[in-house]
């Protein structure tokens, strides 16, 4: 049963914000942190969330840190633990902590039947087309033909760039394992791996991921176009 609006707690320091609109509309689903050394996502969202982001259409649900232990240690995973990222579809029963986190997040994404799943990332390593892998700035897909609410997005987030330096490309990486493929396998919608560029200093890039996330929202159909300027992105 898809939850009702508010907050709720996948465990008691995980919470998931549930935001309806006074409209009908798409759901869309947002998270970061599932890697804890990977910030800018978890701040964007943060910072979204106390600035009031509220979807005109539709459901938005946001998860600002999937992986608290490992946010909390900055580190990928957890101090002895696994790769939340991996640990997909999950399994209640499961002893470790990140297998049974990764099936409630399971059980909730087929409940709430998302249009739009999106996970916030970031690369160490520059984009560069001849060297694979390497992810920032991507926006990253595993289905063949790219979704064209990818190659949309990209176009609005490089109209936007402050320099070339922070040119935005569609990429297409399928990874079988990761929590967005095991996603989009399960339900059929558009998954998505924004993927910043640690290269550029920490603020900056909690701006990049704010206006990724407003024009994602947007282009999925929850946002409205009002709103994305808003919340850092160009309308
Ligand atoms: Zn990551």
């Amino acid at each position: 049963m898809p939850l009702s609006p508010g907050i709720h707690y996948l465990t008691p320091t995980v919470p998931i914000h549930v935001l309806d609109a006074p409209e009908p509309g798409p759901v869309a689903l947002i998270q970061a942190g599932i890697h804890g050394d990977e910030i800018a996502g978890v701040h964007a969202l943060e910072e979204l969330l106390e600035a009031g982001l509220h979807p005109q259409r539709g459901r938005l649900l946001v998860v600002p840190t999937m992986n608290r232990p490992a946010y909390r240690a900055r580190q990928r995973a957890a101090p002895g633990g696994l790769d939340l990222n991996r640990c997909f579809p999950g399994d209640a029963g499961a002893p470790e902590r990140e297998r049974r986190l990764a099936r409630r997040f399971m059980d909730l994404v087929l409940d709430e039947r998302p249009a739009l799943v999106a996970t916030l990332h970031e690369s160490m390593k520059r984009y560069d087309p001849a060297v694979t892998p390497s992810f920032g700035q991507t926006l990253v897909y595993g289905v063949d033909p790219v979704p064209p609410l990818v190659t949309r997005a990209v176009a609005r987030l490089n109209d936007a760039r402050q320099s070339e330096q922070e040119a935005w490309s569609p990429l297409y990486y399928p990874v079988a394992t990761s929590s967005t493929e095991v996603i989009v396998d399960a339900i059929g919608c558009v998954g998505i791996c924004v993927e910043t560029w640690m290269g550029f200093e920490e603020a900056r890039r909690i701006e990049m991921q704010k206006e990724v996330v407003a024009i994602l929202l947007d282009e999925i159909g929850v946002l409205g176009e009002m709103n994305v300027k808003s919340f850092g992105g160009e309308a």
